[in-house]
């Protein structure tokens, strides 16, 4: 049987109508502008949130790279929530690009107006560092996929404004939040100058994100994309996923939703530490505490009986639902999970 994999929602496979699309797809090349299929991808992502522009990059850490380059200088303060996908998991690549430092609003991923005021540094004095921006990551994978509350939002960003600062929003899984919000993409992307969207997670794509923002930013994210080492070519191949998954609709992320849920509710009758309030999305984060087994166990348990899941830390485990995995499948993922954790 092949193992029921919730480690991540990247790991899902084109589907055969996008290896179809990808086949045929019409394309030129990108450098010179010239790929019909990534312009009207581009075009329609910049539509969906609502700005004048958006540029194809082949990753999410990219995206949000060329953001922080677009939006700061070396030496600038970035305001985030903790355990930012920008701090936690690209390589130490916003200090070796874009030279920023970080600080933490609030040890969760969310956080207020008063939580960013708390953190900003005074204008008025040489010996503080520049607060030029705040990062917002909706949905927020490592605080278990929770949604930004939309009024924190505009709270945040307006309080980000009133200091000058510029506001990014790492979108990553902002499909998610939108089909969990029922707010649009457009009205989730409107407070910021910047937005990214990754078609490689829950819509399913192989590879790629988006960044879209103002065109004369989104003309400097191409020149920064460049010299990344970042051109395209016939990157229409990979578009083609993109329009298809577009094309389907965003109605699998209930499923994907509820079948976290289901888990999770499984998950939260064993001693594992859970938060129910926590599940608002394809994620399912909880903690071990002793003496129950550390994460490396119960993940290796879980393995055994073919499901696979993601460590976190020592002692917390993220379980990420997807549009490949079935809900009869997540009931006994649910199942073996629950099992490695209460077996003594
Ligand atoms: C996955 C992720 C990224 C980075 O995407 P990659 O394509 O893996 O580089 C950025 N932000 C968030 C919130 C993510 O979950």
């Amino acid at each position: 049987m092949d193992p029921i994999d919730l480690r991540s929602d990247t790991v899902t496979r084109p589907t055969p109508a996008m290896r179809a699309a990808m086949a045929s797809a019409e394309v030129g090349d990108d450098q010179y502008g010239e790929d019909p299929t990534m312009n009207r991808l581009q075009s329609r992502i910049a539509e969906l949130l609502g700005k004048e522009a958006a540029l194809f990059v082949p990753t999410g850490t990219m995206a949000n790279q060329i953001s922080l380059r677009l939006l700061t200088r070396p030496g600038d303060d970035v305001v985030i929530g903790g355990e930012s996908h920008i701090a936690w998991h690209e390589a130490g690549a916003s200090g070796a690009n874009a030279g920023v430092q970080f600080m933490v609003a609030s040890p969760a991923g969310r956080f207020t107006a008063d939580e960013f005021d708390s953190v900003v540094k005074p204008s008025d004095k040489p010996i503080f560092a520049p607060t030029t921006l705040v990062v917002i990551e909706n949905t927020h994978n490592r605080s278990g996929g929770i949604v930004f509350p939309q009024a924190d939002v505009l709270a945040v960003v307006a309080a980000a404004r009133a200091h000058n600062c510029g506001a990014y929003l790492d979108g990553a899984r902002l499909f998610n939040a939108a089909v969990a919000t029922g707010l649009s993409l457009a009205e989730l992307a409107a407070p910021f100058d910047l937005v990214s969207v990754a078609l490689s997670k829950g819509l399913g794509c192989p590879v790629g994100s988006l960044i879209a923002g103002p065109r004369d930013l989104m003309r400097r994210a191409l020149a920064l994309r460049i010299r990344m080492g970042g051109s395209m070519r016939q990157s229409g191949i990979l578009a083609a996923a993109g329009h298809v998954a577009l094309d389907a609709g965003f109605g699998h992320f209930t499923a994907d939703h509820a079948n976290a849920r289901l888990i999770a509710e499984r998950l939260a009758s064993t001693p594992a530490k859970l938060d129910l309030a926590t599940v608002q999305t394809n994620i399912v984060r909880f903690e071990l505490p002793a003496p129950l087994p550390d994460a490396a166990t119960v993940a290796a348990r879980a393995a055994a009986q073919g499901v696979r899941i993601s460590v976190f830390a020592p002692r917390v485990i993220r379980v990420t639902t997807h549009r490949d995995v079935t809900e009869a499948q997540c009931r006994r993922a649910a199942e073996v999970v629950a099992a490695a954790i209460t077996q003594p």
